[in-house]
């Protein structure tokens, strides 16, 4: 089964809005092993539109819509596509009664325009709209499907999860599972080199890489006649990568490297607390995302300027003096320093040069030091980052979360 996303709205071609239907309904078709080929964004007009079914029913057997059902005389999804099948709109009385109580409980007064949301093409699958008034449909016939869901994330997804879903599975023999493995610190590319035979090879289960922000992923996906049998085929797979991955894999699924880490720390009781320089509270901020955390994180200081490391944290004048405030030197006395003044197992710090400016040839914009103290014991880590000053930044605060687990 092929699918193409034809996401429509002008306010995307704009780039007014960022398209998050389409990256959502990417994920989930792959979870569910339907091929996605092509994405395409169209506006909202009659002649571009029509050309935009044209083309991807040329190419696909399902086409998944988001935006356009609503009211105003620019919302044309469903009008074209039902144009496109030769079907009329009927009006469907039970959802216009639906639609007016909908707007009741709102206390908003029902606009005549509004009638349009209870017309849908003649033989369509109703998708009910738990979260708004515009219904979706799924227009489903010749080996053609339809399906045309609204525009707003929060109307569209729990359609397509509550009913898009079991509705098109039964298309799907058996079923499919995936896992996701997780990895930090490796690039998307020298990670796939390392299981590039099973990337390449493997047919059921499939293994597939790509990236997201900071990290590197590879999804297994199997098909089998039930859920357990799937599994079954996923397990040995996931063992062979985590084996040939090591300490790369940070966790499976939904996990995060923060919440990975936040639970290590909880699970054994381990107190820490931070010293950030280049990061200025960012490293902290992400610890503290962890619900839970205060059991042991207990402080986490900005000492940007070097009176702050020197007050704050006792680092020596003559240690800023001889090495500068970015040294591996520094970030091992702010290491010890945090873990001393607030009395934690852990102490962990940043300093580095987030720029634009102030690097220099010895010191270059994105040389980062991490300093790290477990019970006295200090070490530290030396990284040349690249991109802006945010993305610095943050690669610097993630990377210290990564050092926590190693
Ligand atoms: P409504 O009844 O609210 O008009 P609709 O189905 O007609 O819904 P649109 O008018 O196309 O949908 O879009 C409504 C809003 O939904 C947009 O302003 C935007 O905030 C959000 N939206 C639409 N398309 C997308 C998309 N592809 N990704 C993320 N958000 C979107
Ligand atoms: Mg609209």
């Amino acid at each position: 089964m092929i699918a193409e996303i034809l996401s429509v709205g002008t306010e995307l071609l704009l780039g007014d809005i960022l398209n998050t239907n389409a990256q959502y309904l990417s994920k989930r078709l792959a979870d569910l092993g339907i091929f996605v080929y092509f994405q395409t964004v169209v506006g909202d007009n009659n002649e571009r539109l029509k050309k935009a079914y044209d083309i991807a029913f040329k190419r696909a057997d399902v086409v998944i819509t988001t935006g356009g059902l609503g009211p105003t005389k620019d919302d044309l999804t469903k009008e074209i596509g039902a144009e496109y099948f030769g079907k009329n709109l009927i009006l469907h009385e039970d959802l216009l009664e639906e639609i007016k109580g909908y707007f009741k409980k709102l206390n908003r007064d029902f606009v005549k325009s509004n009638e349009k949301q209870a017309y849908f093409p003649e033989g369509a699958v109703i998708l009910p709209n738990e979260n708004g008034t515009a219904p979706g449909c799924i227009i489903d016939e010749k080996g053609k499907m339809l399906i045309m869901l609204p525009g707003p994330p929060f109307e569209m997804i729990p359609m397509f999860e509550n009913y898009v879903v079991p509705y098109i599975k039964k298309y799907i023999d058996g079923a499919i599972v995936s896992k996701v493995i997780r990895t930090f610190g490796i690039g998307e590319s020298s990670m796939a080199e390392k299981v590039s035979d099973l990337i390449e090879n493997m047919t059921n289960p499939t293994v597939a890489p790509y990236a997201k922000q900071n990290e590197a992923i590879l999804r297994i996906t199997a098909r089998a006649k039930d859920e357990f049998e799937a599994k079954k085929l996923i397990e040995p797979i996931a063992e062979e990568i985590k084996n040939r991955l090591l300490d790369y894999v940070y966790g499976e699924d939904d996990d995060t490297l923060e919440n990975v880490v936040g639970r290590m720390l909880l699970d054994k009781n381990i107190t820490i607390s931070t010293a950030e320089s280049c990061t200025g509270g960012l490293l902290a901020a992400k610890l503290i995302n962890y619900p839970g955390i205060s059991k042991v994180f207990i402080e986490g200081a900005v000492t940007y300027s070097n009176e702050a490391k020197i007050s704050r944290l006792k680092v020596k004048k003559e240690t800023l003096q001889k090495y500068g405030a970015v040294s591996s030197q520094v970030a091992a006395e702010m290491a010890l320093g945090i873990a001393k003044a607030s009395n934690t197992r852990i102490g962990i710090s940043t300093t580095g040069i987030a720029g634009p400016g102030g690097g220099s040839d010895e010191k270059p914009v994105g040389l980062v030091y991490i300093g790290l103290c477990i019970d006295g014991n200090v070490k530290t880590v030396r990284y040349n980052f690249s991109g802006d000053r945010q993305k610095i930044r943050e690669r610097a605060a993630m990377y210290a979360i990564d050092y926590l687990r190693r």
